[in-house]
């Protein structure tokens, strides 16, 4: 069996069994699988794939036809220029959070302290993976961040990201603020559940793969936003930031919240489609 065969005949069972650019996916499985170039895997038609490859390859094409995402298979996601490690336990990071990241990063270089120490207190609340939390480190040298999420699997898999790219990150387990006690930041970044609970049933099959806990915002999606919004002030320095991702039209609620809260400045920045996915708000 050679590479460009093989491709071909199991993108065809992977299209049977509905994943979308099912060409794409079996040349990058078997490009996962043997370590070349998915290009010229497709168009080999002269070398002989070992015993070993096949199983392995066969191994990954039942799982990708079982809608696992492509991510939790390879384990890895890049996020803002690094790979991240995943596992079923966290949301895949998404290029919507690498914008929040970067209007994050974008006010918080021009930070100067108010806690004496040489950069921003910063918590990425719900943190998942830890792109978040990794990414702010990484980029801001001097920040001081916290991590925090309730699902202790989670907070497994963002201190391994921690470890593994050299990111000094502290983590906390707990419901949201409780994770932190009392403890103030010059900065509170979040990218909460956000999806409406029935609507959780009816994505796309790689997304029901993730957490479910990762995803659903309660019956109309914005119970995390009102949670957060509600105690960020009293988790805030003077004039500290609040930044959130948000979910598709949830900005007028979300940014409505914001100053039912007290918050000022608020402000909602688009995604690179244009779609309005980031909200700001300062104490
Ligand atoms: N902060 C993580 C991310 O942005 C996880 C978010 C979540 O679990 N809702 O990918």
């Amino acid at each position: 069996m050679t590479p460009a065969r093989l491709i071909r005949e199991a993108a065809e069972r992977l299209e049977r069994a509905g994943v979308p650019d099912a060409r794409v996916d079996a040349s990058l499985l078997l490009a996962h699988v043997t370590g070349r170039q998915a290009l010229a895997l497709r168009l080999d038609t002269d070398t002989a794939l070992t015993a070993a490859e096949l199983a392995a390859f066969e191994a990954l094409c039942a799982r990708r036809m079982a809608r696992e995402p492509l991510q939790y298979l390879f384990r890895e996601q890049p996020f803002y220029g690094r790979s991240f490690q995943v596992n079923p336990s966290v949301l895949i990071p998404r290029p919507e959070t690498e914008r929040l990241c970067e209007l994050a990063l974008e006010r918080l270089r021009g930070f100067s302290g108010t806690s004496g120490a040489s950069g921003p207190a910063v918590l990425d609340l719900c943190c998942g993976s830890g792109c978040i939390a990794v990414t702010v480190a990484l980029e801001l040298p001097g920040a001081e961040v916290t991590a925090a999420d309730l699902s202790p699997d989670a907070l497994a898999v963002a201190r391994g990201n921690a470890e593994r790219l050299g990111a000094k990150v502290t983590f906390a387990q707990g419901n949201l603020f409780a994770a932190v006690g009392e403890q103030r930041f010059d900065a509170i970044l979040s990218n909460p559940p956000y999806i409406p609970s029935a609507d959780c049933d009816t994505l796309q099959a790689e997304v029901r793969r993730e957490p479910r806990m990762a995803l659903d915002g309660g019956a109309d999606g914005l119970v995390f936003y009102r949670r957060i919004a509600e105690a960020a002030p009293a988790h805030l320095r003077p004039h500290g930031l609040l930044m959130m991702e948000i979910g598709i039209r949830e900005e007028e609620q979300v940014a409505a919240l914001c100053r039912e809260a007290g918050l000022q400045g608020v402000r909602v920045h688009p995604d690179w489609n244009g779609i309005p996915r980031v909200v700001e708000a300062s104490l």
